[in-house]
């Protein structure tokens, strides 16, 4: 509930996070601040063809340039952003980066697949379908080239004006992918009637996936589940070649995670290679880790 704008009071305490009500407003007030002055920027995380050991896309994933705290990860401002309705704005500067990447990455001959996280607020807006289609058109990059997740969760408050937008991006071209599966409880009915092309697997069930057989029964009934949908499935956080290949033998279609590579900025994909994950990504491009 505290994920709704305008939300009760109360919403501020949830998780048994005690915030303080004056440290949000200033939060808010920074966050305001820090898109007047472009402090926000996108890291990308690349998917990888589990058979073809080939880069399918990236995840664009934001990251705020703190002038004093160095990067900020999502997971600190988020929230706020989506509590004060400032995530429309950031998210609408999020969609059009992630086409302006995708326009220059094609001017040098690279044609990579883009996916950037939706809110449930920016579902909710009315405004989405439009904002998509503009910055689609002012870089000219195709809507096949932009795939926006949106968390399993999200999903589950279905209303109707969710359920439009989301047809409405499928008509546009855009693909759509299921984010942290697995951790909502939806039912396969709802699955079914999605217009998405991608299913991620939420990382909780890889990290268990070596020492536990529940998680390994779980994600192989879900593969065998997505590819009955005619679904892809991207397993999150693959961070072992163990997870890798048992991964593999399921037959999951992407892995993604630090095994292969950390979320990275935009200029260090060039250095980035597929042949030398662990060692490029753990030292060369390795951006600070946000807490
Ligand atoms: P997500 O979409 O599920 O993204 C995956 C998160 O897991 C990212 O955290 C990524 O850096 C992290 N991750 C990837 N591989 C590994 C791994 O092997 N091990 C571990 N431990 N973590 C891994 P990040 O970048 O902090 O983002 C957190 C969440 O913030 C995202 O979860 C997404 O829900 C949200 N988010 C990020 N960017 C945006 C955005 O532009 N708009 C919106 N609305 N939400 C965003
Ligand atoms: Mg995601
Ligand atoms: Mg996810
Ligand atoms: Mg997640």
């Amino acid at each position: 509930a505290a994920k709704r704008v305008g939300g009760a009071g109360f919403a501020l305490f949830e998780d048994g996070m005690v915030v303080d009500a004056a440290l949000q407003l200033t939060l808010q007030s920074d966050l305001r601040g820090a898109l007047d002055r472009g402090q926000f920027e996108l890291y990308y995380q690349p998917k990888i063809d589990a058979r073809k050991n080939v880069v399918t896309g990236v995840e664009a994933l934001v990251r705020w340039n703190h002038p004093t705290r160095g990067v900020v990860g999502p997971q600190e401002f988020i929230p706020t952003a989506e509590r004060s309705g400032l995530i429309v704005r950031l998210g609408r500067w999020v969609l059009d980066e992630a086409c302006r990447q995708i326009a220059d990455w094609q001017s040098q001959g690279r044609d990579l697949n883009v996916a950037v996280n939706l809110s449930v607020i920016q579902l909710a807006d009315a405004s989405l379908l439009d904002d998509v289609r503009e910055s689609l058109a002012r870089h000219n990059v195709p809507a096949s080239r932009l795939l926006c997740e949106v968390t399993e969760s999200l999903l589950l408050e279905n209303t109707q004006a969710t359920a439009r937008t989301l047809v409405g991006l499928r008509a546009l071209g855009v693909h759509l992918s299921v984010d942290d599966f697995g951790t909502g409880y939806s039912n396969l009915t709802q699955l079914k009637d999605l217009p998405a092309r991608q299913l991620k697997i939420d990382r909780t069930f890889i990290q268990e996936l070596e020492t536990r057989s529940e998680a390994r029964a779980v994600v192989a009934s879900v593969i065998q589940l997505a590819h009955a949908l005619h679904l892809t499935v991207v397993a999150e956080g693959v961070e072992t070649a163990g997870q890798r290949d048992l991964l593999k033998a399921m037959g999951c279609d992407e892995l993604q995670g630090y095994f292969y590579a950390r979320p990275m900025q935009a200029a260090m994909m060039q250095s980035w290679s597929i042949d030398a994950p662990l060692a490029l990504s753990r030292t060369l491009i390795a951006p600070p880790l946000a807490t």
